[in-house]
Parts: structure tokens; C-alpha cells; sequence
């Protein structure tokens, strides 16, 4: 594949902010050949983070989930239209209208769709803003919901059903839920958190059985308890879309698998949600579906395309949000361990963890500001790591 540079044309498969920052990315830095994007959902590029939040509650509109970066010169934007497939070899996508898009980069950011249980009932999931104009629409006062999957967007959505006046029951099989994304002490303070707020968990339990009942369900948990639900969200991960790439015979491990610069073939990258890059600081492959990971990852693919690659080692960085309080984390937490903590006021506090005396991770708890340092150390230590080459098979 040939024609790097700055007059290169480039394919975005993927109109959601990671594919949006790609082309961000690529013009700022001075990219000036064409650009088409292709976006299977009909709206420009948004933030998906306030579905669960303030969208979800009604604080926001649809406007303020736009990302202007729909305004950038000489970029086509084709929305409402999936790809379907590609021919690497002749270095074109074809997308579902028949048409053919050439190119000499090809960038892969297609995010992921959440993951379905095949339940015997309906359920609703949370990746789009017309699945949250429909969950939006059923959470009515004195509505039961129950969520399938108590992982951070389970238990952000339980927070803002909560704000709306529903009854939340939270079924989730691990008995303890957030440990291993939060650590024991930030997991225990955020599940208690929801119990003051009413929201019942079902923990190291799972849906065994259900019935349809009206527009909800009856369901039927291991544990034998048995829920009513008006509404039922389910909630147990998403999986990459990849499904148009089956053709290219590029590697598919739960995301398309690039190596330490993000690339999975030459000329053809993969950003955001849709990849599992080679992270040289880990020493393993990673997919991060974080927001800031989108930003970070395309900025690292534009510079790529540009002939300037440098390997993509971040420190992953993720937030979420649970009625006032916001919990950061940033790098490696260790699974069930405690770390050091450090308070401030108004029940702040920051916990950070370390292996042989040195610092892998950071969780905060309310302490936006404090955990500013924390992460200014993390991204010091990364300049240290080494860099380790992906396995040759
Ligand atoms: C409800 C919700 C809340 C979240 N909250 C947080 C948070 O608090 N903090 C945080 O760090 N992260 C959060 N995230 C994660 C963050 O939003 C994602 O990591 C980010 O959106 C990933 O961007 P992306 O562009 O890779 O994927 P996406 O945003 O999924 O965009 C991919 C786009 O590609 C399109 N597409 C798929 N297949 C095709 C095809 N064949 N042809 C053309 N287009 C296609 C899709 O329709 C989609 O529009 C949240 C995610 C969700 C869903």
C-alpha cells in the first residue's frame, strides 16, 4: 500500500468521535488530500457519555452532544451509510448504497455495539441517542427498572433512574461488582453509594428465566429472588463492529488487531472502541473503550498516516459519573488489593497503587483537582517504560 503524506486520501469507516478526531487530527497537522468519512448512524459525530447522564436525565439536548468537527473543509461526510465491505488489495470500501470509496489510507473506527443475552423478553440496550430517547421515554416515575449488568454505564443509568423517581434493581454476576476496575475500597464506597440512594443489587447472580408481561417482564433470578420489571436495560458489554472486515482477512480478537502504532495492515488503522492495539509500555494488547482514548489513539494515527508514527502507549484514563460524584482512574488498578489514600475536603479522597514501590494507578473519589498530580506522575513514569515489540507468530 503507498501514498503517505500530506496529499494522501484516506477512508474513515466511522463517524463517532473516535473517526471525527481522526480527521481532526489529520488536519490540523496538515493533511491536505481528501477525506471521506462514512457514518452508518444519521447524525454527525456525538458524545455518547451524557446518554447515561445528563441526557438521559433532561439536563441536555441533542445539540450538545454534537461535535463540530463536522465543519472541516474538504472532508465528505456520508451519514446513514454502512460499510459493507472492502478489498484491501484494490484498496477500496464499498458501502450499503453499491458505491466504492478508494483509498490510500484506511481508518477503522467503528466502535462497538452492546453485547445481547438472547433473554426470553424484551430489553432495551444504551449505545445510541435514539436508545436513549427510547429508554428516556420509559423511565416514568414509579417505573421498575431492573439492569442486567452492573458494570459503570449499568450503575450510571441505575444513579440517573434514581434523579427520575424509578425503583432500580441492578442484577450483576460478579459478587464484587467494580473490584476489579476500581479496586475493593472505591468498588465498596460506590456500591454503598447506590444503596443510599435506594437502588436494589442483585450481586453473583444472573438472569436464569423471564417472561414477557405487557411492555415488561417477569424474570427469574439463580438466586431464586423473581423481579418485576417495567423496563429492562441490558448492560453486559459491548463487542467491536467489525463485521464488514470479515473479507479482509485481517486478525479479529475482540477488536481489530494493530500493532504498537495502531496499524493493522500497512496503510490500514484502527482508533477508538473498534481496536486492539500492541500497548509496548504493558507489554500485551489492549482495547480501551474510553472517550479519551478515542482523542488520544486518533491523534497517534493521524500523525501515522503523516509518516511520523510513534508507538501509542497510553496511560488509560476513564471517568464516570454516579449522582454528585464523579470517580476518576487512571493507569493499572490493582484487582482486590487496597492502595494508599489520601484525603481532602468534603469526603475527597485519592487512592493510588503501586508494584515494587512504584506508582501503576490512581483512583479518585470527588477530587477532580486533586487528582491532577496523580496523573501528571503516571504519564512521568510512562516516559520510563519500556518499549517491548509485539509477539512475532
Ligand atoms: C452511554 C455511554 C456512556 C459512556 N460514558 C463514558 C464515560 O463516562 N467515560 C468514558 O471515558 N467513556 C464513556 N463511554 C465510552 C465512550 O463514549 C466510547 O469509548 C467512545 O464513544 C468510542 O468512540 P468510537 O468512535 O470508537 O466508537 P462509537 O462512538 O461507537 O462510534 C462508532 C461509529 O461507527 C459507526 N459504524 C459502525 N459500523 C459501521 C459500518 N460498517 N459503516 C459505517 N459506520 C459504522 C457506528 O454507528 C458509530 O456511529 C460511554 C459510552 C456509552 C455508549
Amino acid at each position: 500500500m503507498t501514498g503517505g503524506g500530506v496529499d494522501s486520501s484516506v477512508v474513515v469507516v466511522g463517524a463517532g468521535v473516535a473517526g471525527a478526531s481522526t480527521v481532526q487530527a489529520l488536519r490540523r497537522r496538515g493533511h491536505t488530500g481528501p477525506i471521506v468519512v462514512l457514518g452508518a448512524e444519521s447524525t454527525g459525530p456525538y458524545e455518547r457519555p451524557p446518554l447515561a447522564k445528563g441526557y438521559l436525565r433532561g439536563d441536555e439536548d441533542a445539540s450538545t452532544l454534537a461535535s463540530p468537527t463536522s465543519q472541516l473543509e474538504g472532508v465528505a461526510w456520508h451519514l446513514g451509510s454502512s460499510v459493507i465491505g472492502t478489498d484491501l488489495d484494490a484498496q477500496w470500501v464499498m458501502d450499503e448504497h453499491g458505491d466504492r470509496h478508494s483509498f490510500d489510507h484506511l481508518v477503522v473506527a467503528t466502535g462497538a455495539t452492546p453485547r445481547r443475552l438472547n433473554l426470553p423478553f424484551g430489553t432495551l440496550t444504551l449505545r445510541t441517542v435514539s436508545d436513549a430517547n427510547e429508554l428516556k421515554a420509559r423511565l416514568t416515575p414509579g417505573a421498575q427498572l431492573v439492569v442486567v449488568g452492573g458494570g459503570f454505564l449499568g450503575f450510571e443509568v441505575a444513579a440517573t433512574a434514581r434523579q427520575l423517581g424509578v425503583e432500580v434493581t441492578v442484577v450483576e454476576l460478579s459478587s464484587q461488582p467494580f473490584a476489579d476496575r476500581l479496586g475493593a475500597r472505591a468498588a465498596g464506597a460506590l456500591l454503598a453509594l447506590h444503596c443510599a440512594h435506594g437502588v436494589r443489587i442483585e450481586a453473583g447472580t444472573r438472569v436464569i428465566d423471564g417472561e414477557r408481561r405487557g411492555d415488561g417482564a417477569v424474570i427469574e433470578l439463580a438466586n431464586g429472588e423473581t423481579l418485576d420489571a417495567d423496563v429492562v436495560l441490558e448492560s453486559v458489554g459491548a463487542v467491536p463492529d467489525l463485521s464488514w472486515l470479515t473479507s479482509a482477512g485481517l486478525e479479529q480478537e475482540s477488536g481489530l488487531l494493530c500493532n504498537q502504532y495502531c496499524e493493522a495492515a500497512p496503510g490500514v488503522w484502527a482508533v477508538g472502541d473498534a481496536a486492539r492495539f500492541w500497548h509496548s509500555g504493558y507489554a500485551r494488547y489492549v482495547r480501551l473503550e474510553h472517550r479519551t482514548n478515542a482523542s488520544e489513539q486518533a491523534a497517534a494515527v493521524a500523525a501515522g498516516i503523516l509518516g511520523k508514527r510513534n508507538r501509542y502507549a497510553p496511560v488509560p484514563f476513564v471517568w464516570t459519573d454516579h449522582y454528585d460524584t464523579r470517580i476518576q482512574i487512571a493507569g493499572a488498578i490493582a484487582a482486590v488489593g487496597l492502595g494508599v489514600v489520601d484525603h481532602h475536603d468534603n469526603g475527597a479522597w485519592v487512592e493510588t497503587f503501586h508494584q515494587s514501590g512504584d506508582l501503576v494507578g490512581g483512583v479518585a473519589w470527588r477530587a477532580i483537582k486533586e487528582f491532577q498530580s496523580c496523573r501528571r506522575d503516571l504519564l512521568a513514569r510512562a516516559r520510563e517504560w519500556p518499549d517491548v515489540d509485539p509477539p512475532t507468530s
